[in-house]
């Protein structure tokens, strides 16, 4: 659990390594991409919470496919990319609008960020930043619907948010992320020392998440396309020289990709 001030968020576990981050107080709940509903379930019989808001960030059915259960136990807003084919949303959202769940006395800006899928979106507020499959700890999710120049521009909108910004990842991918970073940045000081931490977190069963927008962006490859080393790596997996860093991203998605 991480306090944050008059609310704490809990990661639920689903599946085989997704996050079900709810946010929580003494009295209500709002959970962030219920792939399933029964974890969600669970905890809010077990804490006495009741459920006041559900936010998705793309219709990937490992992100929405608990909603309806949700739905059918306790009838609350359900926020959602507007541009996405998910049947359950309540109110669509997209850049710029504002969620507020009042009952928490929490406010999200919505953020578009396009490029996993066709509209991804993502909630920051709190200091905290819900991104589902598009930036994950040392990672960045799988282009299916959008160009990587698209997901260039997402990632950078994100990494525009403040350094001590609290990264809410959709899966626990950490440590496979951390393996390939590596390869292509074997002399990042910095990322050695996050693959030590990180994989003592694993050790003891715990998350590596939440990451922060500063730490991934002396670690993440995905965020280091201008580096000199990030640089050397991609065009050497291209077998050219790489120069722009929409042409970096796209060699380092790819080579990941196969890795
Ligand atoms: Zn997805």
């Amino acid at each position: 659990m991480f306090d944050t001030k008059n609310f704490e968020i809990v990661p639920l576990r689903a599946f085989r390594d997704n996050y079900i981050w709810t946010l929580r107080n003494d009295r209500y709940a709002a959970v962030v991409d219920p792939g399933d509903a029964r974890p969600v379930l669970d905890y809010l019989r077990s804490e006495r919470l009741e459920l006041c808001a559900i936010l998705a960030t793309h219709h990937h059915a490992d992100h929405v496919g608990g909603i309806a259960e949700l739905l059918a136990h306790r009838p609350v807003p359900v926020y959602g990319p507007r541009a996405e084919p998910i049947t359950t949303l309540t109110h669509p959202v997209g850049e710029n609008d504002e969620v507020q769940i009042g009952q928490m006395g929490l406010c999200f800006k919505v953020i578009d960020i396009p490029g996993h899928t066709r509209a991804h979106i993502a909630y920051y507020g709190a200091n905290c930043l819900f991104c589902g499959d598009t930036l994950f700890a040392c990672g960045c999710g799988r282009l299916f619907e959008g160009t990587p120049p698209q997901m260039v521009a997402s990632l950078a909108k994100l990494a525009a948010l403040p350094d001590e910004t609290l990264v809410y990842s959709g899966h626990e991918y950490t440590m496979a992320n951390i393996g390939f970073a590596s390869e292509v940045e074997p002399d990042n000081a910095n990322l050695n020392e996050r693959a030590a931490s990180d994989a003592q977190k694993r050790r003891d069963d715990r998350p590596t998440l939440p990451s922060s927008i500063g730490l991934e962006k002396k670690t993440n490859p995905f965020l280091r396309c201008t580096q000199p080393a990030v640089i050397a790596s991609a065009s050497n997996y291209l077998g050219a020289a790489a120069s722009d860093p929409v042409q970096v991203f796209a060699a380092l998605r790819e080579w990941k990709n196969n890795f």
